[in-house]
């Protein structure tokens, strides 16, 4: 098996050398265990935050990958079947079948299993979850999605379309910005090249925002809670603006529109849903055979690069879900 391993610990933006690509031994199979070979591996933002808090150096990289079994032990799964795994950067795993998520029954032949690490995995039930569960988004209101080309961003403001939503968007570039058109989003911009963001935000919803979903964090959002109405809501998903940092995280949020305007701000993580992932996959499914919900992928070929596909990631140069083949 081929593994890339955390050699360093990251010190800001991550490099080449904070990875090692290493060539490891497998045992055989024992009974119950099968073998999986990786057919799809998943590069996200998380897995730098997690670094740090979940890793030490020597390990290999966390992450997930849609994997097929080659070799099998187990009547669970059984040779030739697909499975989600969380077995880190790794090319080929030798494992027990406890932490595997079967794909969902009736996957239709015609959409890439790619999909169950994006739309129809971790980031489209992230965008469900956070407009359902934290945001609690109503007909008739307007939302604010950031990072909004991405694989969480791109299916919440599709999701906020399905409701009957006013939706604005922000992503890092003009072709980004036309891809949010063509998904529907009522107004979408280039975060990096308008003139003023308070301005922007002013135009696009001059009555201000209900919802905000917020991937990015930062000065973004200390803008962007300005902008919102009174008794407003913010799902705090994800802070991607701040994870190459290297001093502690202090704000800035202007606390006081907080008060004033009393707003709601919630974080949350996906996983506190889990049993209800495999009826949310369902709904995600049906939107998206429906036509409803569109998945871009951003693919990047080969293990090997698979440093490369995730310092992409935090540089933006990914539209829609980034997905590595080997
Ligand atoms: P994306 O596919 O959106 O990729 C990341 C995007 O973030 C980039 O393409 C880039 O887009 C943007 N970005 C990168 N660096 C910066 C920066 N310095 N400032 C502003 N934007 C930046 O990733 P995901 O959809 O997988 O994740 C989106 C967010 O959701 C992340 O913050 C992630 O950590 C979080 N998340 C949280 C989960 C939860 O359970 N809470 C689960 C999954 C994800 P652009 O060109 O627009 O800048």
């Amino acid at each position: 098996a081929k593994t890339w391993i955390l050699k360093k610990h990251f010190d800001g933006f991550p490099e080449h050398s904070n990875f090692e690509l290493k060539v490891e031994e497998l045992p055989e199979p024992k009974d119950g265990e099968v073998l999986l070979e990786a057919v799809f591996l998943s590069v996200d933002p998380y897995m730098r935050p997690f670094s740090r808090a979940r890793m030490k150096e020597g390990d290999v990289m966390i992450g997930t990958q849609v994997a097929k079994v080659i070799q099998s032990n187990s009547p669970t799964f059984p040779v030739g079947t697909h499975a989600v795994a969380r077995c880190g950067w790794r090319t080929h795993t030798v494992c027990d079948g406890s932490g595997l998520i079967p794909i969902m029954p009736d996957w239709p032949r015609d959409i890439s299993l790619s999909l169950a690490l994006g739309a129809i995995g971790m980031p489209g039930l992230t965008a469900l979850y956070g407009i359902e569960e934290v945001l609690g988004l109503q007909r008739g209101e307007t939302l604010l999605v950031n990072a909004a080309a991405g694989a969480v961003g791109s299916v919440v403001g599709q999701i906020a379309k399905i409701k009957g939503c006013k939706v604005v968007g922000s992503a890092g570039s003009d072709a980004k910005v036309a891809f949010l058109k063509e998904l529907g989003f009522d107004h979408a911009f280039n975060y990096k090249t308008v003139v003023s963001l308070e301005e922007e935000l002013k135009k696009a919803s001059p009555e201000g925002y209900d919802c905000y979903f917020d991937n990015v964090g930062g000065l973004f959002s200390s803008v962007a809670l300005q902008q919102m109405k009174n008794l407003g809501r913010i799902a705090v998903c994800g802070s991607i603006s701040l994870y190459n940092d290297t001093t502690p995280q202090t704000g800035p949020y202007p606390y006081l529109t907080m008060i004033f305007k009393q707003l709601k701000m919630e974080g949350f993580l996906q996983s506190r849903w889990e049993h209800k992932h495999p009826e949310s996959l369902k709904r995600l499914m049906e939107w998206l055979k429906e036509g409803k919900l569109q998945s871009r992928e951003h693919i990047t070929k080969g293990f090997e690069n698979m440093p490369a596909a995730f310092m992409g990631i935090l540089k933006g140069e990914n539209i829609g879900k980034a997905v590595v083949t080997v």
